[in-house]
């Protein structure tokens, strides 16, 4: 039991890669709050259906991280739920895929809000709790490998993730009187509803492969295992780092 007793919030965490965390938090005695977005009963029944499997020590959080009202919110249940916070982990995350000459102000601010507001608005009601309650506190934020290498036609999720990478640096300096460390995990291509569509294409997902040097997608599995680590006493010297769970590829990429 690395994180025993340890509240932990996980945003976006009703599919893919949250899920995996939040329910390997919880199987490391974590208390875990599991938001899911507004607006999808899919998302709520898997929030809810993943908690009742967690136990008592777990509760689902509606909220859009875009919106400021709402993780404050959030925060504020997650604290008045468990009587403090620990860990936030940044998760969820959208993409477009659209030509940067075609790409529209609400799509660039859609990215965006969700992606770099959300992790502001989460890291600091999250950190301002974590300050007040005194102990430290861990921040992990799940960018990407795009948050270095470029990928045309995702250049608002690219940005987002880059400046993610920047905040997160920030953060380690700024917070680290408090004992609060920042982290970010770049995953590569993981098997989750994100990558629908290339999973769902089998010339495309051959050509994906095709640049992973360990020659497949990872599993949200592999992504939390490395979260579970930079949330527990284990990484208490670990601030401003950014780990790749990408079975090599950002590697493959420097080839060409
Ligand atoms: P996913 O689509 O299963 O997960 C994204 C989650 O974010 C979903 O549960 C979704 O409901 C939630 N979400 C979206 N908008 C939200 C909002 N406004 N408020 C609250 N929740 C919201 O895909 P995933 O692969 O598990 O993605 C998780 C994170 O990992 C994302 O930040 C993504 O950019 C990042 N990532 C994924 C991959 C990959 O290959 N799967 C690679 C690199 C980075």
């Amino acid at each position: 039991m690395r994180l025993k007793d340890k509240v932990a919030l996980v945003t976006g965490a009703s599919s893919g890669i949250g899920a995996g965390i939040a329910a390997r938090f919880a199987a490391e005695g974590a208390r875990v709050a599991v938001n899911f977005r507004p607006g999808s009963p899919k998302d709520r029944d898997a929030a809810e259906a993943a908690v009742a499997g967690f136990g008592a020590n777990a509760i689902a959080v509606e909220a859009d991280v875009s919106k400021h009202d709402q993780v404050e919110a959030m925060v504020a249940r997650v604290v008045e739920a468990f009587g403090r916070i620990d860990i936030a982990v940044n998760n969820a995350g959208i993409e477009i895929n659209k030509p940067f000459l075609e790409t529209t102000d609400e799509e660039w601010n859609r990215v965006l809000g969700v992606n770099l507001q959300g992790g502001f608005y989460v890291s600091q009601a999250a950190a301002r709790a974590m300050v007040k309650q005194g102990g430290g506190g861990r921040l992990i934020f799940i960018s990407s490998v795009h948050e270095d290498i470029p990928f045309p036609n995702y250049t608002s999720y690219c940005a987002s993730k880059g400046a993610i990478r920047m905040m997160m640096r920030n953060l380690c300096i700024e917070l680290a009187p408090h004992g609060i460390t920042a982290n970010n995990i770049a995953p590569g291509a993981i098997a989750t509803p994100i990558n629908q569509t290339v999973l769902d294409n089998p010339i495309a997902f051959k050509n994906a492969v095709s640049e992973i040097p360990l020659g497949r997608f990872g599993k949200p599995e592999e992504v939390a295992s490395v979260a579970v680590f930079l949330a527990s006493d284990e990484a208490s010297y670990v601030t401003g780092s950014t780990y790749y769970v990408d079975g090599g590829l950002t590697q493959q990429v420097t080839m060409y």
